[in-house]
């Protein structure tokens, strides 16, 4: 069972990518300031008990940790203490994360000592993942996941992609957004084909341009029309 997990709350702007954050969005459309950091009543949630002192959330469960913030972020730094003490105590369960702050990891945990999270970056154009690419990959993860998401513009992954092992692209989402050309997809499924790097088209975003012509997709089709974009992820 994948679970959601937003320990905290609230971040700020890092790169382009954050331009359209759906964090921001939604925050604003009711009125809430997105860049103040607070713990969420849900901090605690790995670790609930039910009545008969078994665990809420059964051993296997998957939670997708902090996507209303951005897990290393500073305004987190006591609370994160607490949470990968959690992580630690649920070891039968699997954490996964996704960072634009990389250059951060290591000054907030030993990823060695926690197998059962996984923590991805976001790179999402040639300027951020040759700044964070170097970084990332050397930090010494089990699993090393780049997201080039929302994806701005082709990107040439050749110089780190032999310490990669899986890519994730898609577009952005919402009213105002950037456009994804297919041929940028197609691009990275190549590079990641030609080494044998896992490769997922996660989804279109709301604006997809495929042999020059240009097509809006609704929300609710994004994920499949991605999943339908290649006979296999390759
Ligand atoms: S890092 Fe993520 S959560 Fe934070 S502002 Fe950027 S897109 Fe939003």
């Amino acid at each position: 069972m994948e679970v959601t997990y937003n320990c905290w709350h609230g971040c700020h702007k890092k790169s382009e990518g954050c331009l359209h954050c759906y964090v921001y969005r939604r925050d604003e459309s009711i009125g809430k300031d997105s860049s103040y950091v607070y713990k969420t009543k849900n901090f605690d949630l790995p670790v609930r008990k039910k009545k008969d002192g078994s665990y809420k959330y059964e051993a296997g469960t998957e939670f997708m940790l902090c996507f209303s913030s951005d897990f290393f972020i500073e305004e987190a730094d006591e609370w994160r203490k607490d949470v990968l003490r959690m992580i630690r105590e649920r070891s039968d369960c699997s954490f996964f994360c996704i960072t634009k702050r990389p250059e951060r990891i290591l000054n907030c945990l030993d990823p060695q000592e926690y197998p059962n999270l996984d923590i991805a970056c976001t790179m999402e154009n040639q300027k951020r993942f040759d700044e964070r690419a170097p970084i990332y990959l050397n930090i010494g993860l089990n699993k090393k996941t780049v997201v080039i998401e929302p994806m701005l513009e082709a990107v040439d992954m050749s110089a780190y992609i032999d310490k990669i092992d899986a890519v994730t692209v898609g577009g952005e989402s919402g009213e105002e957004v950037r456009i994804l050309d297919f041929e940028w997809v197609k691009d990275i499924r190549s590079q990641c084909k030609e080494k044998g790097v896992a490769f997922h088209f996660h989804q279109t975003g709301a604006r997809i341009r495929v042999n020059g012509r240009l097509y809006d997709i609704p929300r609710n089709k994004q994920h499949s029309q991605a999943a339908k974009a290649f006979k296999d992820q390759y």
